[in-house]
């Protein structure tokens, strides 16, 4: 078989097998034999770049780096929804349509999902685009990013018109959403707030393997264009063309039937995997929705039905306060166990000082929690009707729970911090956590609870401990075996290979997260370069700002942390980029900014980024006044070419830009 021909079947392949897994979660093959061709399929464009297909199954994984995204005008508007609350609204909005169109009004309902949505164009079968709502009128072109989203078809099978477009919400289920905050937890981070905000964050994120990470889903759930009868017809072929729709959609005949669909999953609800906070009814008949049309806001043939937010009333038995790995105090409402949206309740999160007091909250009240978008319960108020005579305000924690330390809140901070950096058990665990979780040290043998017990045991109190500790303290623990002691032994000393840019990671220095540690490492290339910096020298890093700089400077000026990096240094950990990375960094471009358009053969758009940045140079997405050369590859888009040409912008090939180095 011709090449050409062996990639095209693969990719037809592939494009079916994540039909059947992500839209109709049905898999005809093992994950392992879908990586082994998905692997086949990269190698082959790898070897034959002129075989290059935007719509490839192998950009689900993503890797192009977006920084601004532009803006683009809907050609259709993408308006809101009008929202109702009871079967009186919903009859209401019945009346107001029968004064429009006649005769008998069938309708769809489904549910409302809370995500983030997004205009999707297909031409010829192929998705070119992708826009955010925005404000309606114009979004963000978030293209690159949302063909990493695994049921977003890049190619689409037959019974779609040639040209249209399709629109749907972009959510993150509840279990993907959990697994990433646990992550998160591990390494010390902030975990995010609830799963809608983090689905529309992250359609904004600069790098799209980090998009194509995440466990976004997508529901899609109008078309737009074609000469479809019917909003069912439409998403019924839209289906069986590649796309994920809602499966839950209903028609119904009447009113009455609208508000069985509501009430329904009103309860039902709580069992889904992802988040919905209503229903939305529509008029099935386009031509009917043709001679509705839309008010300045809103569809007059559509209406969301929004659930009312769970809440019930309990008593606050007491507050008490947690201290997270980064030492920040959240105060805990203990509760008398409630139902609440399908689970028992005994814990509510208070947020922090301000919010008891914005609510004034007082052990003894009968408080009421709600559940809404966020995993956590919280309180919202207090049923003041039912206070007790002798109820006293509540008075804010002043010393940590766990270590007795004052807490401090600096201004402009919501939250209180327990100081004890060195003292703090929960500190000083957590700093050891993230020291050996995945992205860090990624140290085999070692979980979260045995760092616990082994704080606990007074035999670490720092991650340079780990590497002072013997087999033989191991053993007698509880739940420890010479195997699992050996294990994490060994463990411990093969970190000693990891390289420089995350053990710098692993310091856990504030705001020095995994991009930022890689960069620092580049272009310091040791720790004692690194500490070594001033305030200025390390801002002139590209992208690390005053916050970053501030921050390194502060671990570095603090003894404690020399030790432990002087520890580390002497257990053998790499503390500067090895020989061969080094090699292949120069400083040939530095000062210079790229801008890299088209399709290249020698070697792939990533990897000539990599080697513009490798040795020195900035890459950029788009081209201005600051541009210093286009890198120009074959069919670069005509009108970044005019803009090149119209700043006078030196444009060079491959060939010219690997001969510069
Ligand atoms: P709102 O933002 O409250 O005005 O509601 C309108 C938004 O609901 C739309 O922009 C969509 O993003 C979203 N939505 C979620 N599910 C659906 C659905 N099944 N049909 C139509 N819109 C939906
Ligand atoms: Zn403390």
């Amino acid at each position: 078989m011709k090449i050409q021909q062996k990639i095209e079947a693969l990719r037809e392949e592939l494009h079916k097998l994540n039909y059947e897994y992500y839209v109709l979660d049905n898999a005809s093959i093992s994950d392992f034999d879908f990586d082994m061709k998905l692997k086949e399929l990269q190698d082959l464009e790898t070897q034959y770049p002129d075989f290059f297909d935007p719509n490839s199954p192998t950009q689900k994984v993503g890797g192009m780096v977006t920084k601004n995204f532009e803006t683009v005008v809907h050609t259709h508007r993408m308006y809101s929804l009008d929202n109702s609350y009871s079967k009186q609204d919903l009859l209401d909005w019945e009346k107001r349509i029968l004064k429009i169109v006649e005769g008998a009004i069938e309708y769809t309902c489904e549910l409302k999902y809370d995500g983030a949505s997004i205009n999707l164009t297909y031409e010829n079968g192929l998705l070119v685009k992708a826009v955010t709502r925005g404000d309606g009128i114009q979004g963000d072109d978030v293209t690159t990013n949302v063909k990493t989203i695994k049921s977003i078809p890049l190619k689409i099978g037959v019974g779609m018109p040639d040209n249209f477009q399709i629109r749907g919400e972009i959510i993150l289920p509840l279990d993907g959403f959990a697994k990433m905050n646990q992550e998160r937890l591990l390494a010390g981070e902030e975990t995010y707030k609830n799963p809608r905000n983090t689905a529309s964050g992250s359609l904004k994120l600069q790098d799209s393997a980090e998009v194509a990470k995440r466990p976004l889903d997508c529901l899609l759930y109008q078309v737009v264009g074609g000469s479809f009868k019917s909003h069912s017809q439409a998403l019924q072929m839209a289906n069986k063309a590649g796309f994920k729709v809602p499966e839950t959609l209903k028609i119904a005949k009447s009113i009455d039937e609208v508000l069985a669909f509501v009430n329904y999953w009103d309860n039902a609800r709580h069992t889904l995997p992802y988040e919905t906070d209503g229903v939305v009814i529509k008029v099935n008949s386009i031509r009917h929705q043709e001679e509705l049309g839309y008010t300045a806001k809103a569809p007059r043939w559509a209406i969301a039905y929004k659930f009312k937010a769970e809440q019930v009333a309990t008593l606050l038995h007491e507050i008490t306060y947690q201290v997270g790995r980064t030492g920040a105090i959240t105060p805990v409402a203990n509760l008398e166990p409630v139902e609440l949206a399908g689970t028992t309740v005994k814990r509510a999160s208070l947020h922090n000082a301000g919010q008891i007091a914005l609510h004034d909250i007082r052990v003894g009240d009968e408080v009421y929690v709600e559940k809404g978008g966020e995993i956590i319960p919280k309180i919202v108020g207090v049923d003041f009707s039912k206070r007790p005579l002798d109820s006293v305000p509540t008075i804010y924690a002043t010393h940590c729970p766990e270590c007795n330390t004052p807490l401090v809140r600096t201004q402009g901070d919501a939250k209180h911090y327990c100081p004890n950096e060195q003292g703090c058990p929960p500190q000083v665990a957590g700093r050891i956590i993230h020291f050996i979780s995945r992205k860090a040290m990624d140290i085999d043998g070692i979980g979260a609870e045995t760092v616990d017990l082994l704080c606990k045991e007074g035999l670490i109190q720092n991650y340079a401990d780990l590497y002072d500790l013997k087999v033989e303290q191991i053993i007698p623990l509880e739940r420890m075996a010479e195997k699992s002691a050996n294990n994490m032994i060994a463990g411990i000393h093969a970190s000693k290979q990891i390289p420089f840019e995350k053990v710098l990671y692993a310091l856990g220095i504030r705001f020095v997260g995994e991009t930022v540690a890689k960069k620092l490492a580049k272009y310091f290339k040791n720790i004692d370069a690194l500490f070594a910096a001033d305030y200025d020298a390390l801002i002139a890093v590209d992208e690390i700002g005053g916050k970053i700089a501030e921050s390194v400077i502060a671990f570095r000026n603090d003894l404690n942390h020399i030790q432990l990096v002087n520890r580390l240094k002497a257990y053998g950990l790499q503390l500067a980029l090895s020989a061969d990375v080094q090699e292949g960094l120069t400083e040939k471009l530095i000062g210079k900014t790229f801008v890299v358009s088209g399709v290249f053969y020698q070697v792939s758009r990533n990897e000539l980024k990599k080697m513009i940045e490798d040795n020195g140079g900035k890459v950029s997405s788009s081209i201005s006044k600051k541009t210093d050369f286009v890198v120009a590859g074959d069919n670069m888009g005509p009108a970044k070419l005019q803009k090149a040409t119209d700043l006078e912008i030196t444009i060079i090939s491959e060939e010219e830009f690997l001969s510069m180095l």
